[in-house]
């Protein structure tokens, strides 16, 4: 169900719908491209113009944080949910692990990508990893010309965002069969470098918080967009009563 905040588009679906739809591009092979959204990333979008066009490409957009959850939720969409990106990429992956699909993964330190590929590897057994690029190439336009050849089934870019986005909407032509997500830190966390929040933070809707405190070179990029997203979601809400 395709919804609108501060014009930007987003899904409303659960993590067990949107897992059954990348199953089923799995299935009969179709391009899938899929944007986790948070609030900055919002906020972004209203500046940058290549962000905006990925948004609009993308076939599914799902919230990942709990402020999008809070503004659906003011907008009268009672039903949204938020969707850990990390999550719905470890959905992807046993997906493509049942069905002994190819997967690449373009992004992450190099020694990180390793370990995550190593820990990735034993967790899904039949996943063919086709190629595993780590993020910090010169030129990165050839790198999807070396991953288009390899015609991989899911395709994890961790290059943070939005030069994630940025880089799958500019090279999307490569991929028509491909289902490709932007995983942002997933990698680090695969890998054992980085924990995800423990299950009580996250249930009080704070696994934001938890990044900020444990990464403070985020606070800067949380200062800068949170406070304006609140005040625009406020002013959409007032000026629609
Ligand atoms: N990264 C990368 N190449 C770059 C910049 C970043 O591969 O040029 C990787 C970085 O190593 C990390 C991920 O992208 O693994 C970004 O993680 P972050 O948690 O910052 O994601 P974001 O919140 O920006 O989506």
């Amino acid at each position: 169900m395709r919804k609108k905040i501060l014009d930007q588009p987003i899904d409303i679906l659960s993590l067990d719908e949107a897992a059954y739809l990348i199953k089923s591009a799995l299935i009969n092979p179709k391009q899938f491209k899929i944007i986790t959204l948070n609030p900055e990333m919002i906020i972004n979008a209203l500046d940058n113009f290549e962000f905006q066009s990925a948004l609009n490409n993308a076939e599914l957009i799902v919230p990942d944080g709990t402020g999008i959850v809070w503004a659906l939720k003011l907008k009268g969409y009672n039903n949204a949910l938020r969707i850990p990106g990390i999550e719905l990429a470890e959905k992807a992956l046993a997906s493509a692990n049942e069905l002994s699909k190819k997967v690449a993964i373009f992004g992450g330190k190099k020694d990180i990508l390793e370990k995550a590929v190593n820990v990735l590897s034993n967790i899904y057994p039949r996943i063919n990893f086709v190629k595993t690029i780590d993020g910090y190439q010169e030129n990165e336009d050839v790198i999807a010309e070396e991953i288009a050849k390899e015609n991989p089934n899911l395709i994890l870019i961790a290059l943070g965002t939005p030069k994630q986005e940025v880089w799958i909407n500019k090279h999307s032509k490569k991929f028509p069969n491909s289902i490709i997500i932007g995983i942002g830190g997933s990698l680090d966390v695969w890998s054992g470098k980085k924990q995800r929040a423990p299950e009580w933070v996250r249930n009080l809707h704070l696994e934001w918080f938890y990044r900020v405190v444990n990464e403070p070179a985020r606070l800067p990029r949380v200062l800068r967009s949170l406070p304006r997203f609140i005040y625009m979601i406020l002013r959409e809400k007032v000026n629609s009563l």
